[in-house]
């Protein structure tokens, strides 16, 4: 049982044999390599490991190693991880590795005070790194490992709670080896992953079951109890799709902030919270919205799409109206970027994929490319 030595070496044991017979051959996997095992670990927060092998493989061809991510500027990096959303682990990855080229020589340390000091490198990944990397007895605790021990040891508490995590965090440092401590943080979440599933958990095949206490309590299926969650919030946005010729109106946001160094239509907030900061006060329509960001008059159309999109812990619809430019000053106005813009342009229609954009604008933008007159565009 939990505490108990020979529980604690045969629960190892156990897992560290099936982790050898069992495990998934992951790009991340064929070596030790910090830079790897760091931008593996960043792309697996709030993702799936079939979502991120096709990420994975084009980032590190891009970005192979610390110094070649350090230098890069955001823009490229932002646009190596478009499509994987949560753009922030981005951001902290590219800060991370600029921390370990400024102030490590380009290694990433071994003493964990200073990994847990990387940006956006939490207790949780800075154990993952340095038992995967060196093989330090550093414990684990993410979603995954978390059910698996919380099921081991029957917790049946709001897994949310410190004294839940304590618990935790406390059973995992007991159980971590001194040797081959990445394979057994491995062997945790991969069986989470395989057996010890959120549903259904396959304990007829597990190979710790007659070590598992909510096995044997028969309550494996209540483990971890279900949390209450908020509802998310609405929030209403419009865009427009500006036309000028075969050009279409673009703006990119500046930071900090949601979206910063993305590439979007113009936006103005409607209704609702403002989770990506738009609103200006007073309120102001989409035409004059549109002219403040940009510096371009335009006449706005019909919506021709409403889509919607979920972002931290908002609902956003999106409003998207088809507009041409002018009358004003005519369709020839340069933008000039308004509040909150580090650039607007006009761009080709045909090249807004080679933006970096959210995956809402990149809707939009496939959405324009397959009915283009929808918007007001002629093709050529
Ligand atoms: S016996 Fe079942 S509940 Fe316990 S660890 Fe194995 S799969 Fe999970």
């Amino acid at each position: 049982m939990e505490g108990d030595p020979e529980w604690s070496a045969e629960v190892r044991a156990r897992l560290l044999a099936w982790f050898a017979a069992e495990k998934r051959a992951l790009p991340w996997r064929e070596d030790r390599d910090p830079y790897r095992i760091l931008v593996s670990e960043v792309m697996l927060v709030q993702t799936t490991v079939a979502a991120v092998i096709s990420y994975f493989d084009r980032f590190v061809r891009e970005f192979p190693d610390f110094a070649t991510l350090a230098a890069a500027d955001e823009e490229r990096v932002l646009k190596a991880w478009e499509g994987l959303g949560y753009y922030r682990r981005a951001r902290q990855l590219h800060a991370a590795a600029r921390a370990i080229v400024s102030e490590h020589g380009g290694r990433m340390p071994r003493d964990p005070a200073a990994v847990r000091a990387l940006p956006g490198v939490g207790r949780y990944m800075a154990g993952a790194i340095l038992s995967q990397a060196f093989d330090l007895p550093e414990p684990i605790v993410e979603a995954n490992s978390r059910r698996v021990l919380a099921r081991l040891v029957a917790e049946a508490g709001d897994l949310a709670t410190a004294k839940a995590q304590a618990r935790l965090w406390d059973v995992a440092a007991r159980l971590v080896p001194p040797r081959d401590a990445g394979d057994f943080n491995q062997s945790l979440m991969e069986l989470g992953a395989l057996v010890c599933t959120p549903r259904s958990p396959k304990c007829l095949i597990c190979p710790v079951a007659s070590l598992c206490e909510a096995r044997r309590l028969g309550i494996e299926g209540e483990i971890p109890r279900a949390a209450a969650r908020a509802a998310p919030r609405a929030v209403v946005e419009a865009c427009a799709v500006a036309v000028d010729g075969g050009r279409i109106l673009m703006v990119r946001r500046a930071g900090p902030g949601l979206w910063a160094g993305f590439w979007e239509f113009p936006t103005i907030h409607r209704e609702g919270p403002d989770p990506a900061g738009r609103a200006v006060d007073p309120p102001v329509g989409l035409e004059e919205g549109v002219e403040r960001l940009t510096g371009v008059p335009i006449s706005s159309g019909k919506m021709v799409q409403s889509l919607t999109y979920g972002v931290t812990r908002y609902r956003v619809r999106l409003d998207a109206f088809a507009a041409a430019a002018g009358p004003r000053r005519g369709a020839s106005a340069e933008p000039v970027p308004g509040p909150g813009m580090s650039a607007a342009a006009w761009v080709p229609w045909d090249r807004l994929g080679e933006l970096t954009l959210s995956a809402a604008g990149r809707r939009i933008v496939a959405a324009i490319r397959a009915e283009p007159s929808a918007w007001g565009i002629a093709r050529p």
